[in-house]
């Protein structure tokens, strides 16, 4: 059989899975999606949009509280309506939701809604397959799986199963079940004031305090949200700052920023024991002795894949101590013809780590021979400020032999930051000294999480900083911060005195 027409089962729909799944289809091969859930997984119903959604509400909610700045009263106190957040949230999540289906259907992938589980290299079995309300709108590619070769293996029972179990043949199966919130058994998940990510996106009101255990990315932006919305936040972290994973500059800056909005941030803090769960909150006791009560806690201490029961171990795929599937540059497992991208596969955890994973995962499967490039990768963090970066920070650069220089230039002398009101924040460029190529970038500002890419096209293309300082960029915008880092780096911005 030629590479086009070959079979492709792929376990989960989320930024990995669909997008490979499209790409697939797209070189012709014949694509079935098996999805437990809604289509779009973590990153579209519970994860990146919903939060990007939320926080853009809460830009406008202090930007009108701030319209002195700008010159413009605002009589009466201006206040969040979290319902109408909340919906507005939905009617963008259904939206994209929408659109991923249409493109199913144009590319004529065909999705089941069920429990996949692989019986053997080659075999998916799908349970449950389900006309749940929920998931009901996701069933819309059952009728087609005769032309897959899937038969029903048991009778369809209870009325709300279509079949038990559906039997699929691939010629490849890309394993994209993704992650979810981690659960320590140390707290009881059953009580209302114990929460994880997923259920502070979907709660009912503003909670008037919020305890956030873990000082990473998510618990962040949760941080800066609800510290806007008026809710007394505070961050417990068991490391010396928040961030831990971030360039320690940025991550520094970003916890004073944070503490003047008002965040209570506790770190080298060790939460030793849970005294208290009530219905309306919880008390915990720190090592230092101290007690917190606060309406609701965020259990925001990281992620678990979702490897369990989906068969892997049954058909020989290895995985990592922490049940991670293992895989090559080429997003091979173990067992050949089995592959596997996104955050199953750890590392990274990010939409489009995913969706990069899944696009040559699919170009391996379909003849190629390509590696995933995770030299540069944006990492961006949506809070307030905005943190974004890509490459080498200094420190790593070091560490990794270069002799690193920096250029920096303050978003305080920019023309775009200051017409904003944004003008907190920096980008700083990581060059090696004797290539002088770029290696690398922090920016901490205004839409840096955009700007960033400019930066990711220059590495990517191999770019001297020199060559990214004399290239003309647009006046008056956030990039033009980059030229002038890029200048700084040889002591030639203009707008950097000294
Ligand atoms: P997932 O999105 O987890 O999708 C996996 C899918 O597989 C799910 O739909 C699941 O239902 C399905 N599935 C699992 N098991 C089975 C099975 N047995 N059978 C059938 N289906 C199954 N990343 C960013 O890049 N930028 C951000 O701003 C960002 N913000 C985030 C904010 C929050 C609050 C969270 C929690 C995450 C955020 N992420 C962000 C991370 C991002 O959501 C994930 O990295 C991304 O969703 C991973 O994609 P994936 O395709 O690997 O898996």
């Amino acid at each position: 059989m030629g590479d086009a027409g070959k079979r492709i089962v792929v376990l989960g729909s989320g930024p990995g899975g669909y997008v490979a799944a499209i790409r697939a289809a797209q070189r012709g091969a014949d694509v079935t999606v098996v999805e437990k859930g809604l289509v779009g997984g973590v990153c579209l119903n519970r994860g990146c949009i919903p939060t990007k959604t939320l926080i853009a509400g809460v830009d406008v909610l202090t930007k009108a509280r701030s319209g002195d700045i700008y010159g413009f009263t605002v009589t009466g106190e201006v206040t969040p309506n979290w319902a109408y957040m909340q919906a507005r949230k939905e009617e963008v999540v259904t939206q994209l939701r929408n659109g991923i289906h249409t493109l199913f259907k144009k590319s004529k992938v065909k999705l089941i809604s069920g429990n996949a589980r692989l019986s053997e290299p080659g075999v998916v079995m799908v349970d449950t397959v389900s006309t749940d309300a929920a998931v009901s709108q996701d069933a819309h590619a059952l009728e087609s799986i005769p032309r897959h070769e899937a038969a029903p293996a048991q009778k369809a029972g209870a009325a709300a199963n279509i079949a038990d179990v559906l039997r699929l043949e691939a010629d490849a199966v890309i394993v994209a079940t993704g992650s979810d919130p981690l659960h320590p058994a140390f707290f009881d998940f059953s009580q209302p004031s114990i929460i994880d990510s997923t259920e502070l996106l979907n709660i009912e009101s503003i909670p008037s305090s919020l305890l956030i255990l873990g000082g990473g990315p998510i618990g962040c932006e949760f941080a800066c949200l609800f510290a806007d919305l008026g809710t007394k936040v505070t961050i417990v972290e068991l490391m010396p700052q928040l961030l831990p994973q971030e360039d320690a500059r940025a991550a520094k800056q970003f916890q004073s920023a944070l503490r003047k909005s008002g965040v209570e941030v506790l770190v080298r803090t060790r939460l030793e024991r849970v005294d208290e769960y009530a219905p309306d909150h919880v008390t915990v006791a720190l090592e230092d002795g101290r007690t917190l009560t606060a309406e609701k806690m965020l259990i925001g201490v990281g992620r678990q894949p979702n490897t369990a029961g989906i068969g892997l171990e049954a058909v020989g795929v290895a995985m990592d101590e922490r049940g991670y599937v293992i895989v090559n540059e080429h997003l091979e497992t173990s067992v050949p013809g089995i592959y596997a991208i996104g955050d199953v596969t750890g590392g990274y955890l990010q939409a489009h780590v995913a969706s990069h994973e899944g696009i040559v995962a699919v170009d391996n499967i379909l003849g190629g021979r390509r590696e995933r490039n995770l030299r540069f990768v944006p990492i961006c963090l949506y809070g307030r400020p905005e943190i974004a970066r890509i490459g080498l920070t200094e420190d790593e650069a070091r560490d990794e032999g270069f002799r690193p220089v920096t250029g920096t230039f303050r978003f305080g002398a920019l023309g775009r930051a200051l017409a904003l009101g944004e003008s907190r924040g920096y980008v700083q460029l990581v060059v090696d000294h004797d290539s002088d190529k770029l290696l690398g970038a922090v920016m901490m500002g205004p839409h840096v999480t955009d700007v960033i890419h400019e930066v990711a096209v220059a590495l990517e293309a191999g770019m001297s900083a020199r060559r990214l300082g004399e290239i003309m960029h647009a006046h008056p915008t956030i990039s033009e911060a980059v030229m002038e880092a890029a200048q700084d780096v040889y002591g030639e911005s203009v707008h950097v005195a000294g």
